[in-house]
Protein backbone atom coordinates (compact mmCIF):
# COMPACT_ATOMS: atom_id res chain seq x y z
CA UNK A 1 0.00 0.00 0.00
CA UNK A 2 0.81 3.84 -0.51
CA UNK A 3 2.13 5.55 2.08
CA UNK A 4 0.39 8.95 3.22
CA UNK A 5 2.92 11.39 2.57
CA UNK A 6 3.34 9.56 -1.26
CA UNK A 7 -0.65 9.60 -1.61
CA UNK A 8 -0.72 13.33 -0.94
CA UNK A 9 2.11 14.04 -3.18
CA UNK A 10 0.84 11.57 -5.77
CA UNK A 11 -2.70 13.25 -5.51
CA UNK A 12 -1.07 16.95 -5.58
CA UNK A 13 0.75 15.80 -9.07
CA UNK A 14 -2.72 14.68 -10.13
CA UNK A 15 -3.91 18.42 -9.93
CA UNK A 16 -0.72 19.91 -11.08
CA UNK A 17 -1.10 17.76 -14.63
CA UNK A 18 -5.14 18.75 -15.04
CA UNK A 19 -3.50 21.99 -14.30
CA UNK A 20 -1.38 22.08 -17.16
CA UNK A 21 -4.29 20.74 -19.70
CA UNK A 22 -5.82 24.04 -18.48
CA UNK A 23 -2.77 26.29 -19.11
CA UNK A 24 -2.71 24.18 -22.51
CA UNK A 25 -6.31 24.44 -23.38
CA UNK A 26 -6.29 28.67 -22.40
CA UNK A 27 -3.11 28.88 -24.87
CA UNK A 28 -5.26 26.95 -27.42
CA UNK A 29 -7.62 29.37 -27.09
CA UNK A 30 -5.04 32.24 -27.57
CA UNK A 31 -3.88 30.80 -30.72
CA UNK A 32 -7.37 30.21 -32.14
CA UNK A 33 -7.97 33.81 -31.36
CA UNK A 34 -4.93 34.96 -33.40
CA UNK A 35 -6.29 32.42 -36.45
CA UNK A 36 -3.00 30.00 -35.68
CA UNK A 37 -5.31 27.18 -36.14
CA UNK A 38 -2.57 24.64 -36.14
CA UNK A 39 -0.95 25.97 -33.63
CA UNK A 40 -3.97 25.47 -31.51
CA UNK A 41 -4.76 22.29 -32.80
CA UNK A 42 -1.28 21.33 -31.33
CA UNK A 43 -1.98 23.07 -27.91
CA UNK A 44 -5.44 20.79 -27.83
CA UNK A 45 -3.71 18.10 -28.35
CA UNK A 46 -1.33 18.81 -25.54
CA UNK A 47 -4.02 19.55 -23.69
CA UNK A 48 -5.44 15.74 -23.56
CA UNK A 49 -2.30 14.05 -22.93
CA UNK A 50 -1.48 16.47 -19.92
CA UNK A 51 -5.35 15.13 -18.94
CA UNK A 52 -3.76 11.47 -19.66
CA UNK A 53 -0.76 12.10 -17.40
CA UNK A 54 -3.14 12.93 -14.86
CA UNK A 55 -5.63 9.85 -15.91
CA UNK A 56 -2.27 7.18 -15.04
CA UNK A 57 -1.41 8.99 -11.55
CA UNK A 58 -5.47 8.13 -10.60
CA UNK A 59 -5.17 5.03 -12.00
CA UNK A 60 -2.24 4.42 -9.89
CA UNK A 61 -3.12 5.58 -7.06
CA UNK A 62 -6.32 3.06 -7.23
CA UNK A 63 -4.63 0.20 -8.03
CA UNK A 64 -2.16 0.69 -5.28
CA UNK A 65 -5.56 0.70 -2.74
CA UNK A 66 -4.78 4.90 -2.11
CA UNK A 67 -7.32 7.60 -2.08
CA UNK A 68 -7.51 9.95 -5.17
CA UNK A 69 -8.87 13.76 -3.84
CA UNK A 70 -9.67 16.17 -6.62
CA UNK A 71 -8.35 19.59 -5.35
CA UNK A 72 -9.62 22.58 -6.83
CA UNK A 73 -7.83 23.79 -10.42
CA UNK A 74 -5.72 27.39 -10.48
CA UNK A 75 -7.68 29.73 -12.43
CA UNK A 76 -5.28 30.53 -15.96
CA UNK A 77 -4.57 34.48 -15.87
CA UNK A 78 -6.13 35.71 -18.79
CA UNK A 79 -3.28 37.76 -20.04
CA UNK A 80 -0.98 34.59 -18.85
CA UNK A 81 1.00 35.32 -23.03
CA UNK A 82 0.70 37.81 -25.38
CA UNK A 83 2.53 36.66 -27.88
CA UNK A 84 3.15 33.32 -30.29
CA UNK A 85 6.86 33.24 -29.07
CA UNK A 86 5.81 33.99 -25.11
CA UNK A 87 3.05 31.12 -25.41
CA UNK A 88 6.12 28.63 -26.21
CA UNK A 89 8.53 30.42 -23.89
CA UNK A 90 5.95 30.21 -21.00
CA UNK A 91 5.17 26.43 -21.68
CA UNK A 92 8.61 25.20 -21.54
CA UNK A 93 9.40 27.22 -18.39
CA UNK A 94 5.92 25.21 -17.45
CA UNK A 95 7.40 22.18 -18.53
CA UNK A 96 10.60 22.10 -16.85
CA UNK A 97 8.36 23.08 -13.33
CA UNK A 98 6.62 19.81 -13.72
CA UNK A 99 10.04 17.69 -14.66
CA UNK A 100 10.86 19.41 -10.96
CA UNK A 101 8.18 18.15 -9.58
CA UNK A 102 8.19 14.52 -10.77
CA UNK A 103 12.18 14.93 -9.76
CA UNK A 104 10.98 15.70 -6.40
CA UNK A 105 7.97 12.74 -6.50
CA UNK A 106 11.00 10.50 -7.39
CA UNK A 107 13.27 11.41 -4.53
CA UNK A 108 9.83 10.99 -1.96
CA UNK A 109 9.59 7.38 -3.47
CA UNK A 110 13.20 6.15 -2.84
CA UNK A 111 13.04 7.58 0.16
CA UNK A 112 10.22 5.53 1.03
CA UNK A 113 11.41 2.47 -1.03
CA UNK A 114 8.33 2.31 -2.86
CA UNK A 115 9.43 0.48 -6.00
CA UNK A 116 6.09 0.55 -8.11
CA UNK A 117 6.05 4.41 -7.29
CA UNK A 118 9.56 5.10 -8.47
CA UNK A 119 8.80 2.75 -11.49
CA UNK A 120 5.97 5.00 -12.77
CA UNK A 121 7.79 8.18 -12.19
CA UNK A 122 10.54 6.78 -14.20
CA UNK A 123 8.07 6.47 -17.52
CA UNK A 124 7.44 10.69 -15.95
CA UNK A 125 11.03 11.40 -16.14
CA UNK A 126 11.69 9.94 -19.76
CA UNK A 127 8.01 12.18 -20.94
CA UNK A 128 9.53 15.26 -19.32
CA UNK A 129 12.39 14.67 -21.28
CA UNK A 130 10.75 14.66 -24.50
CA UNK A 131 7.97 17.04 -23.89
CA UNK A 132 10.59 19.77 -22.51
CA UNK A 133 12.41 18.57 -25.90
CA UNK A 134 9.35 19.24 -28.30
CA UNK A 135 8.81 22.49 -26.75
CA UNK A 136 12.45 23.48 -27.15
CA UNK A 137 12.32 22.46 -30.95
CA UNK A 138 9.40 24.66 -31.68
CA UNK A 139 10.54 27.63 -29.44
CA UNK A 140 13.76 27.36 -31.81
CA UNK A 141 11.60 27.41 -34.91
CA UNK A 142 10.15 30.33 -33.72
CA UNK A 143 13.07 32.34 -32.72
CA UNK A 144 14.66 31.43 -35.82
CA UNK A 145 11.43 32.63 -38.01
CA UNK A 146 11.84 35.97 -36.04
CA UNK A 147 8.21 37.13 -36.57
CA UNK A 148 7.98 36.27 -40.53
CA UNK A 149 4.52 36.01 -41.34
CA UNK A 150 5.04 33.41 -44.16
CA UNK A 151 7.28 31.27 -41.99
CA UNK A 152 5.04 31.62 -38.79
CA UNK A 153 2.14 30.47 -41.46
CA UNK A 154 3.97 27.38 -42.65
CA UNK A 155 4.82 26.20 -39.48
CA UNK A 156 1.41 26.66 -38.34
CA UNK A 157 0.45 24.38 -41.78
CA UNK A 158 2.97 21.89 -39.65
CA UNK A 159 1.58 21.57 -36.56
CA UNK A 160 -1.61 21.10 -37.51
CA UNK A 161 -0.27 17.48 -38.62
CA UNK A 162 -0.69 16.88 -34.96
CA UNK A 163 -4.36 16.17 -34.79
MG1 LIG B 1 2.21 16.28 -17.97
Amino acid sequence: MLSKKLEIALNKQINFEFFSAYTYQYITTFFKDRGLNGFATWFKAQAKEEVAHAQKFIDFIQDRDGHVVFEEIKAVKPDLVSSVKGAIEYSLAHEKMVSGAIYDLLTLAIEEKDYATENLLRWFIDEQVEEESTFRGILDAVVFLNDNPVGIYELDKKLKERA
